[in-house]
């Protein structure tokens, strides 16, 4: 059976987690965000949870290796579900070609990377508004937020010329009301999937 894997791409703020919700729902899809599963490993106490916070409490990006053997362990878990979208990851090059080779091992690849494209100065709004109520340490201090920007403007912007290349990129405005966003992201995945 063919899955649908797609990758939600976009800085921090975009509103990646508020669409992948919507997404999972539609499409019926395992969601795999990376900050999320490092969030639990905090929250666990576990040795990668200790690692992976150092990086995220600095707002930088936690070694690629811990990254992808985490989302390989999820993706073995999670053999015979319909497809994934991957919120958050890949955030480098070199995690977005370990990706491909995982997901070539189960003959599955990526269908579409679908990036959100929001203003920097509406990113750092909406990041330093979560903060107020999401509890998140990188989300509360405008230096952090400002190194998200800078970190996702040099290590993971190149990602999107990697799916460009491949003819698997689609971007999308994601600057209005929840609904809207969605319904252009719907019709990104319905024009790049044969489902
Ligand atoms: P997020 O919830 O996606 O904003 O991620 C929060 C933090 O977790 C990031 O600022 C990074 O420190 C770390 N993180 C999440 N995903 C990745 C990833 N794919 N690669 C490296 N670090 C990540």
């Amino acid at each position: 059976m063919n899955k649908l894997n797609i990758v939600l791409f976009g800085p921090p703020g975009a509103g990646k987690g508020t669409q992948s919700e919507l997404i999972i729902k539609e499409f019926n899809l395992t969601h795999i965000s990376t900050g999320d599963l490092f969030r639990k490993h905090i929250g666990e106490g576990t040795e990668l949870g200790k690692e992976a916070q150092r990086y995220m409490d600095e707002g930088e990006l936690v070694p690629d290796q811990l990254v992808i053997d985490m989302v390989e362990a999820k993706l073995s878990e999670n053999h015979t579900t319909t497809g994934f979208i991957f919120d958050g990851f890949p955030r480098t090059v070199n995690q977005a070609e370990a990706l491909d080779k995982l997901l070539d091992r189960v003959s599955n690849p990526i269908a579409v990377t679908i990036a959100l494209e929001v203003p920097e100065e509406e990113l750092k709004r909406r990041l330093l508004e979560r903060g107020k109520t999401s509890g998140r340490p990188d989300d509360q201090n405008e230096e952090k937020v400002n190194t998200r920007i800078s970190v996702y403007l040099a290590e993971t912007l190149p990602v999107a010329t990697y799916y460009k290349e491949q003819s698997k990129f689609s971007s999308v405005d994601g600057i209005g009301s929840i609904e809207d966003i969605f319904a252009r992201i719907s019709q990104a995945i319905a024009s790049h999937s044969t489902i």
